[in-house]
C-alpha cells in the first residue's frame, strides 16, 4: 500500500522507514512533489496532526498520515507543548530552545516531563488517531550528541542516559513517536495487509 508521511523532516522519515513492514510503501512530501509550507495553526497536537493530514489528502488525494509532537513539562503546566519547535522564537532553533528551557527550569526541582506524539491517519475516507507518550525528566545540562531537538536534555524514565546518548534503534523502541508509530503500524498490519 502507498502511504504518504506528511513531513519534510528527514530524521523522522528515516526513523519511521526502519519500523514499517515491506507491505507499506512510504512516501515523503518531497516524493509527491509537495513543497508547500503547511502551517501548524491549531492549539493542540491532535489538531495540527489532523490539519496536516487533511491538507495532503484534500490537495493530493493520497492516503496519508501526519504527526505532531510536543515536550510537556509538568512544572510549566505542559509547556512548551504544541509550541516546542518555536519555544525560543522563530526560526526554530534547537540550541536556543534547550537553552531557554534549562534557564526557565534553573531553580525548579520538579524536572518531570513527557514527550507526546499525536498521529492522524487518513485512510480510504476515514480518520484514525494514535498517541505515544514517553515519560522522563529534563536534565540540568546537555548530555550526548545524537538525535535532534531536545534529545540532549531529555532522560527517559528507567534509563540513566539521555535520548542523545542512545542509538536511533534504542530510542525508537521507547520514544513517543516510536510508540505512536508502532500503534499505527500494528493497526495497518491488522486491517490492511
Ligand atoms: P514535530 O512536531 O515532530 O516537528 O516536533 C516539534 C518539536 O518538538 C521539534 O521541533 C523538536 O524541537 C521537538 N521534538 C519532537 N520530537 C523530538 C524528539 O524525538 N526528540 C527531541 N525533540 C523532539
Amino acid at each position: 500500500m502507498k502511504l504518504v508521511f506528511a513531513t519534510n523532516n528527514p530524521n523522522k522519515v528515516a526513523e519511521v522507514q526502519k519500523m514499517l513492514s515491506n507491505t507499506i510503501e512510504l512516501f515523503s512530501l518531497k516524493d509527491i512533489n509537495c513543497f508547500d509550507e503547511i502551517e501548524e495553526t491549531e492549539s493542540t497536537l491532535e489538531g495540527n496532526a489532523k490539519l496536516k493530514a487533511a491538507y495532503i489528502t484534500q490537495k493530493f488525494g493520497y492516503n496519508c498520515f501526519a504527526d505532531d509532537t510536543g515536550l510537556e513539562v509538568e512544572s510549566l503546566n505542559g509547556k512548551p507543548g504544541v509550541y516546542s519547535a518555536r519555544f525560543a522564537g522563530e526560526p526554530s532553533n534547537s540550541e536556543n530552545n534547550m537553552k531557554k528551557l534549562l534557564s526557565v527550569l534553573k531553580d525548579i526541582e520538579n524536572r518531570k516531563a513527557q514527550f507526546r506524539t499525536s498521529i492522524c491517519l487518513n485512510l480510504d475516507g476515514k480518520k484514525f488517531l494514535f498517541e505515544g507518550v514517553c515519560k522522563g525528566e529534563i536534565l540540568k545540562e546537555k548530555q550526548g550528541k545524537k538525535g535532534f531537538g531536545y534529545d540532549p536534555i531529555f532522560k527517559p524514565e528507567g534509563f540513566n542516559r539521555s535520548f542523545a546518548e542512545m542509538t536511533s534503534q534504542e530510542k525508537n523502541k521507547i520514544s513517543h513517536r516510536g510508540i505512536a508509530i508502532q500503534k499505527l503500524v500494528s493497526f495497518l498490519d491488522k486491517n490492511y495487509s
